[in-house]
C-alpha cells in the first residue's frame, strides 16, 4: 500500500527536479504536500498546481533560522509533519586546485547543513509527536569520485553520514531516516553538470543506458515516505541504474 492518505509532507528544493517530482507523486498518493524552495514564488506556484491543500513556503535551508521559520509555520498551518524529503541542493564545479572558497561553503552550507538545519528543526515537531520519516537526497557522488565535484562530493558524502547518527538517534523515538542515492537527472542541477559530451561518455557508463527521469527518484521517495518502509532505516537507496557497482 504505497499511499500516503491523511500524512503531510515537506519537500525542500520542492519548486524544482526531483523535488518537484515527489511533490507530484506524494500529493497523487494523498498526501498533504508543503513545497519549501528558496525560490518562494515557485513554491507557492508549485503548491497552487498541486491543488488540494498543498503549501509553498520560501526558505533558505543554509540559514538555521529560515529552516526552523518554516518548519513552524508548516506545522502551525498542517498541524504536523509526517515525512521530510531533503531536495535542496546546488552544484558549483570546478577542478580542485581551482574551486574557491565561497563555491566550497555554500555548497556544503546548502547541500550538507541546509539538510542538518531542516532535519533538526521538522525533526524536534517528529519526535514530539512520536512519528516521522526522513528522506535525504544524496547522490552517486557519496561514494564515487566525480571530476570537479569535490564540494559536491564532499557534502553528499556528508549527508550519508548525517542520515546515519539521524537513524540511530531517532528510530527509538518513531523517526526513521534514509537516504536515495540518484545518478544524473537532467534537471536544472543535472544539466548545469551533465550537459555535452561528458554527459554522453558519463551515460556510457550507466548499465541501463540512460539518465533517470525524476519521477523514478520519486518513487523511490514514496517506498521510503510510505509505511512499506517501516524496516528499512539508515539505508540508501541507490537509483543509478548500475553506475556504482561497477
Ligand atoms: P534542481 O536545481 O532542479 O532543484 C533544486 C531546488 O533547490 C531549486 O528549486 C532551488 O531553488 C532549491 N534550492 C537551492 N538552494 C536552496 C536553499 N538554500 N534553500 C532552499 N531551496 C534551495 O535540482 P535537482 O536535480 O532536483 O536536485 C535535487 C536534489 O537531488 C539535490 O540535493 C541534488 O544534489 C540531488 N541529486 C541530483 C542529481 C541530478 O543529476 N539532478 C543527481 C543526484 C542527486
Amino acid at each position: 500500500t504505497f499511499r500516503l492518505d491523511g500524512r503531510v509532507a515537506l519537500v525542500t528544493g520542492g519548486a524544482s527536479g526531483i523535488g518537484a517530482a515527489v511533490a507530484d507523486v506524494f500529493a497523487d498518493a494523498g498526501a498533504r504536500v508543503v513545497v519549501v524552495d528558496l525560490d518562494g514564488d515557485a513554491a507557492e506556484r508549485r503548491a497552487a498546481e498541486l491543488g488540494r491543500d498543498a503549501l509553498g513556503l520560501r526558505a533558505d535551508v543554509s540559514d538555521p533560522a529560515s529552516a526552523a521559520a518554516a518548519a513552524d509555520r508548516a506545522v502551525e498551518v498542517c498541524g504536523r509533519v509526517d515525512v521530510l524529503v531533503n531536495s535542496a541542493g546546488i552544484v558549483d564545479l570546478a577542478p580542485a586546485e581551482e574551486l574557491g572558497q565561497r563555491a566550497w561553503e555554500r555548497t556544503l552550507a546548502v547541500n550538507l547543513s541546509g539538510t542538518f538545519y531542516m532535519s533538526q528543526a521538522i525533526g524536534r515537531h517528529m519526535l514530539e509527536a512520536g512519528r516521522g520519516k526522513i528522506i535525504n537526497l544524496a547522490s552517486q557522488a557519496a561514494t564515487v569520485g566525480l571530476l570537479e565535484h569535490a564540494a559536491y562530493c564532499a557534502s553528499k558524502a556528508g549527508v550519508l553520514g548525517l542520515t546515519r547518527v539521524l537513524a540511530t538517534e531517532w528510530a527509538g523515538r518513531g523517526v526513521t531516516a534514509n537516504s536515495i542515492s540518484p545518478t544524473v537527472v537532467l534537471t536544472e542541477l543535472g544539466r548545469k553538470a551533465w550537459s555535452g559530451p561528458k554527459g554522453d561518455a558519463a551515460m556510457k557508463e550507466i548499465p541501463v543506458g540512460r539518465f533517470a527521469l525524476p519521477r523514478e527518484i520519486a518513487g523511490a521517495a514514496l517506498f521510503l515516505a510510505c509505511g512499506a518502509s517501516d524496516m528499512v532505516n539508515g539505508a540508501d537507496l541507490v537509483v543509478d541504474g548500475g553506475y556504482t557497482i561497477r
